[in-house]
């Protein structure tokens, strides 16, 4: 998807700051953060949204979870963080590349807006 902006992040045509990147996925931290931590974990694959995701990508979104945790423990929030994927936009989603929002370092109210 070469209009994609987070196709494009991950290529490194757009910088960001990476804080990991492997042959799958990259994260990177959020333009506009939330709280004191606000990452971004996006599989390489374009896919729109979790409601496209099919059955032979369950390992590759099983395995961002991971990333999620890994990445938390690095930044020093194990144990406080949460994790959201907004799918559409009525729930928020504005970039249609799959991501996952990693968020912490503060209290997390909820339920969320
Ligand atoms: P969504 O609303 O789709 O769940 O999340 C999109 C997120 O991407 C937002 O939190 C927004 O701040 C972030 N974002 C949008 N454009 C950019 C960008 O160019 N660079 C980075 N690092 N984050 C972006
Ligand atoms: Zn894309």
């Amino acid at each position: 998807m070469s209009a994609c902006l987070f196709c494009k992040i991950a290529a490194g045509e757009i910088p960001a700051k990476f804080v990991r990147e492997n042959e799958r996925m990259v994260a990177f931290r959020d333009l506009n953060p939330q709280a004191p931590v606000h990452i971004l974990l996006v599989p390489r694959r374009h896919l729109a949204s979790l409601d496209d995701a099919r059955p032979e990508d369950h390992e590759l979104l099983g395995s961002i979870l991971g990333e999620a945790r890994s990445i938390a423990a690095e930044e020093g929030i194990a144990g406080g963080y949460r994790i959201v994927n907004n799918c559409g936009s009525s729930a928020g989603q504005s970039v249609f590349h799959i991501h996952f929002h990693l968020l912490g370092g503060r209290a997390l109210g909820w339920p969320p807006g």
